[in-house]
């Protein structure tokens, strides 16, 4: 990632962004403002998910539990970018909207699990990941991961991508409302002692990803796969 001493874009510390620079190549022609933290989304960004949807209705299947696989991505588009002020609530909400006294047993016990071990047995880090990350930690900017479903430091492993790049693993609904919740991206924020104004984030969709961080005020870049 370009970021010469001499720029007169570069300032004391963090990367100095443009709206329209590569994240993957590292290119980027205009000085817009610059960014002491970048959030990257996980599904879909750092790494194809290619497949994924299939493979995990495949295993739950398996399992017999196609119908709670559907209800809960039934559950996600109801509560998608509604805030409950906390996880204990937002759990309370999500588990309680499926209906089934087995969600939770279910979700805990055997989806995320399995989606863990569907990660590593089929899916790595896209190339440009872990060199990305060094230089940004390099430059001294803060590097986070922000997805909507749990497990995240188990999933990112599964992937080769070591939870120790990261200053910050987090998943959406420990901090109260899936995206585009503008609650969560502003309590992101906080955990990093990061202004929304000073945050990157990159991740594959506009309407999660996007949605939110323009809510809080971020810088968003759309990560087309
Ligand atoms: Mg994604």
């Amino acid at each position: 990632m370009r970021s010469s001493a001499n720029s007169p874009c570069r300032r004391e510390s963090g990367v100095t962004y443009s709206t329209g620079h590569d994240l993957m190549c590292g290119e980027w022609n205009m000085c817009a403002m610059t960014v002491r933290a970048v959030i990257f989304d996980l599904d879909g960004t750092l790494y194809n998910k290619s497949g994924l949807a299939w493979r995990l209705a495949l295993s739950q299947g398996l399992r017999g539990n196609l119908r709670l696989l559907k209800r809960e991505r039934e559950v996600r588009k109801r509560l998608k970018g509604v805030d409950f002020g906390d996880e204990a609530r937002f759990r309370e909400a999500f588990f309680g909207a499926f209906g089934n006294p087995r969600a939770q047993e279910w979700y805990d016990g055997q989806y995320m699990p399995d989606m863990v071990r569907i990660l590593r047995g089929h899916y790595r880090i896209a190339p440009w990941v872990e060199p990305r990350v060094r230089q940004l930690r390099a430059a001294g900017v803060k590097v986070a991961v922000f997805s909507d479903y749990g497990c995240v430091a188990g999933k990112l492993e599964a992937i080769g991508f070591d939870p120790a790049w990261a200053d910050l693993i987090a998943d959406a609904p420990s901090l109260g409302g899936l995206k585009p919740s503008k609650a969560s991206f502003e309590r992101l924020c906080g955990r990093l002692q990061v202004s929304p104004g000073e945050c990157l984030m990159v991740g594959d969709r506009d309407d999660t990803d996007g949605e939110g961080a323009r809510a809080a005020g971020m810088l968003f870049e759309l990560l087309k796969s």
